[in-house]
């Protein structure tokens, strides 16, 4: 059952908005809250608006499909609750300042590291890999947030926010910056259950030593005495930035409220950067901003390995489209799993699993249009996404319409059409990507042999029979495309 809703509101200069939901009072969503370590009824603050805070990148290098995962999964969030009726509201941060190499304050700025590595300024290195995150995004049809605030646009907010916390009684001065006393927050172990009496500082500097507690983290820290840092800013308590944590709660109380729906982030997030950001919280408003954090696993690589370029186990989405692999096969990957397990991730799997990508949408469209929505289907759907978005059951319930010969092929197009909107796998879109028979990538792999070989004369003979087969062969520096011929 539908139910209409609408409200109105004056605007200055008499004008009125009329905002309509349809939002379907009898669906109950329920959602995994971090906060409890249980499945929770999800109920927004404001009747059909939803407040979201994403966690996201630090801008300092390339985004791989492994990073990336965190931003499928909050861009199915969003598309849930807009499905489900909600209006929406997602505000994401960039990072491109303040992170350091440990967690715990100290090692280098990532940014600066990223500035040495290519010979180029801190700010260069932030439009560089923001550039390569939104490219990222785009072949992953994740839709960009309705707010992105890179840290260094909002220092004013930062610095106004810890002056809030410090008013408070919750900071103290050190040689190298101002810091959170975690002890003056009672819970400050209970989200992460956290154990502070085995917390030791794995560090043993100086800084170390004036913390008060092990669990202490940096709101402002100061430029070092004798360098001067690209990125750094004056404040009531000296030059120097922010630490990492402070933009995430100033950035999400500026754009949401200092009360919001919904928080996410990595599972690697819980015990630091989210602790730290509900003690901010407490610090400033005396109470948690977020009422759900909700956090997305892990990719891992075969058998758990850790995923890193150097070891040559993950790749950019902008490398798959070289390796002639569908982005979106990564993200239909990413729909067999739940987001709370992660994925385990191998190439071998990606390109099995995008053979099945290509044949669902070659088989919807090969349907006729016109068709109208089945009810039952969409009302399973609906359940599925609602509880804690269950989407490796959507999956199969998408694979059983496929199969199902008591619907109509175009109900079933418009069925599938409906349910990606949340899923958004481009079923609507005409064109499948071809794949390449193995037949003619023998041909080009004999190619490359010849070439190496010098035999340029059976190098030739070998790309005329790849072009009486229907396919072009464009060298590249250490590989080669084919391109079937229109
Ligand atoms: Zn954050």
């Amino acid at each position: 059952m539908f139910l209409f809703e609408t409200t109105t509101s004056q605007v200055s200069g008499g004008f009125f908005i009329i905002y309509m939901y349809n939002f379907d009072m009898k669906q109950k969503i329920v959602f995994y809250n971090t906060a409890t370590r249980k499945k929770e009824e999800f109920k927004p603050i404001k009747e059909g608006k939803v407040g979201i805070y994403s966690c996201g990148p630090t801008v300092y290098w390339n985004q791989h499909v492994g990073n990336m995962y965190a931003y499928l999964f909050t861009d199915i969030l969003v598309r849930t609750l807009k499905y489900l009726g909600f209006e929406v509201k997602q505000v994401m941060n960039l990072t491109d300042v303040g992170q350091l190499t440990s967690d715990a304050d100290t090692g280098e700025d990532k940014m600066e590291l990223g500035a040495k590595r290519e010979g180029i300024s801190v700010w260069d290195v932030a439009k560089k890999y923001e550039k390569q995150f939104f490219e990222s995004e785009k072949l992953l049809n994740i839709n960009r947030p309705d707010v992105v605030c890179p840290a260094t646009e909002y220092v004013k907010e930062q610095i106004e926010l810890i002056q809030q916390i410090e008013k408070n009684g919750f900071t103290y001065i050190i040689s190298d910056g101002i810091y959170f006393d975690s002890s003056k927050f009672p819970d400050y172990a209970k989200f992460a259950n956290l154990r502070l009496e085995e917390m030791k500082d794995t560090d043993r500097d100086e800084i170390s030593k004036e913390k008060r507690n092990p669990s202490d983290f940096v709101l402002w820290k100061f430029s070092p005495r004798n360098e001067k840092r690209q990125m750094e800013w004056d404040s009531p308590w000296g030059k120097g930035f922010p630490g990492w944590h402070i933009e995430c709660t100033a950035m999400s109380v500026k754009h949401l409220g200092d009360h919001f729906d919904i928080h996410t982030g990595g599972i690697d997030h819980i015990p630091v950067h989210h602790t730290n950001e509900i003690a901010q919280g407490y610090g400033a408003f005396g109470h948690q901003t977020a009422n759900f954090w909700i956090h997305n696993g892990w990719v891992v690589g075969k058998n758990g390995a850790k995923m890193s370029k150097s070891l040559g186990n993950i790749f950019t989405a902008q490398e798959l489209v070289e390796k002639e692999i569908d982005p979106l096969a990564y993200r239909y990957l990413f729909l067999t799993t739940h987001y709370r397990k992660g994925l385990e991730f191998t190439l071998e799997n990606l390109i099995i699993i995008s053979e099945t990508y290509a044949k669902l949408r070659k088989t919807v469209a090969e349907w006729s249009s016109g068709g109208k929505i089945n009810d039952i289907y969409q009302e399973k759907f609906k359940e599925m996404i609602s509880n804690d978005l269950a989407l490796p059951e959507v999956i199969a319930l998408v694979w059983k319409l496929v199969k199902d010969e008591t619907v109509l092929a175009k109900d079933k197009k418009a069925t599938i059409i409906d349910f990606d909107k949340v899923l958004g796998l481009d079923l609507d879109k005409k064109e499948v990507k071809e794949q390449i028979p193995d037949e003619i990538k023998k041909l080009a792999d004999d190619r490359v042999l010849a070439k190496a070989e010098k035999n340029w004369v059976e190098a030739d003979r070998l790309r005329g029979e790849i072009k009486n087969m229907g396919y072009e062969v464009e060298d590249g520096k250490d590989s080669y495309k084919l391109k079937k011929i229109k």
